[in-house]
């Protein structure tokens, strides 16, 4: 599944238990230890908050927090997430400039440095395309940002947990995810976390913000605990999926994901079916997305007849490309089931 994704069972046994006070000290115990993971699993020293949202809310805090109206930021678009971070900031009244990658392509780092300037205050990156099925270089992004005045802001929401990103030493200054991707998380649950020039940024912020004020969330992330009431649940779940993640060894994770994806990509390239990224350098290995027409068609099918979810294409990809998630609680009996189910299915559209 291409998120929400499948939960492990211990993950789901973690939520099986009587409700506790958000206020209490049992809640503070397990906010801290849930953010020791984080700050693990986001390879950072900085706080790695917690908001009850999906990703999108969290999309929005980094940029209602870190900017202020008429701001100038870049988006770099390469898919509909990547765009809808562009449109957020626009609904907050920032100029964005666009660079915009060819379908399939990921985003060129030397083309969007050629639209930051030294009134650029922003650059906006997503880490993974899930759309389209892109990785970008995060790393690349940070070394060409790094002595600008520009926030490299980074919507890892498909990516963490299952694609490398070092936050601090490749110079990130914001990162945010949804707990329901590649984390093995509860639907529900964001995370966020910002560099010491992401927080000077939130200081000069002249956006009005309630809900998602994060210096507000911070001080009283310290003694573990959040403005409002959280999503208790999510957060148990949270914490035994970072404690999952890091038994097994963030090396060995990313590992399994590049496993994983290989053999889906292989087994469809075998099919006759090609990957819809232009090159497979920079294809996904959380999400891999596959050009075929009729996707539709066989979304259903694969559904109807064989009970596996994949994902369908999206936007105007919607009947000519589909999405095979490998990211989370993937083994590889799921990826074999998956790929007999597909031979079957492709054998009877063809
Ligand atoms: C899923 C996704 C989002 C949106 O996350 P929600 O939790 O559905 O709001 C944002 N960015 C990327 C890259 C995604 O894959």
């Amino acid at each position: 599944m291409v998120g929400p994704t499948v939960l492990p069972d211990s993950v789901i046994h973690s939520m099986d238990r009587q409700v506790i006070s958000h206020r209490g000290e049992a809640f503070s115990e397990l906010s801290k230890k849930l953010n020791a993971n984080l700050k693990k699993v986001v390879q950072t020293k900085n706080e790695v908050m917690t908001l009850t949202s999906s990703g999108t809310g969290s999309m929005e805090a980094a940029i209602q927090n870190c900017f202020s109206v008429g701001d100038h930021v870049v988006a770099a678009v390469c898919g509909v997430f990547s765009e809808r971070m562009a449109q957020i900031a626009e609904t907050y009244g920032l100029q964005v400039t666009r660079v915009i990658s060819p379908d399939g392509e990921a985003s060129d780092v030397e083309k969007v440095m050629e639209a930051v300037d030294e009134n650029t205050k922003g650059v906006f990156v997503v880490q993974n395309e899930s759309s389209t099925g892109v990785m970008n270089d995060i790393k690349k992004f940070g070394a060409a940002l790094k002595d600008t005045k520009a926030l490299l802001v980074v919507d890892a929401v498909s990516g963490l947990g299952g694609i490398d990103l070092q936050m601090d030493a490749w110079n990130v200054d914001v990162v945010f995810a949804s707990a329901q991707k590649a984390l093995m998380g509860a639907p529900g649950l964001a995370v966020i976390a910002l560099s010491d020039k992401a927080w000077e940024a939130v200081e000069r912020s002249t956006i009005p913000k309630f809900y998602f004020d994060l210096k507000r969330a911070r001080k009283m992330w310290q003694i573990g605990q959040h403005p409002w009431t959280p999503g208790v649940y999510q957060i148990f779940a949270l914490l035994e999926a970072t404690n999952l993640i890091l038994a097994e060894g963030l090396p060995e994770v990313f590992a399994r994901h590049q496993r994983l994806s290989n053999m889906v990509i292989d087994g469809m390239s075998e099919l006759g079916v090609p990957l819809f990224p232009k090159d497979r350098k920079y294809a996904s290995i959380t999400v891999n997305t596959f050009a075929f027409d009729r996707s539709v068609e066989f979304v259903k099918r694969l559904s109807d007849e064989h009970d596996i979810v994949i994902g369908g294409g999206q936007d105007h990809l919607h009947n000519t490309t589909f999405r095979v998630g490998t990211m989370g609680y993937i083994t590889e009996n799921d990826v074999n089931a998956y790929l007999a189910a597909a031979k079957k299915v492709l054998d009877e559209m063809r």
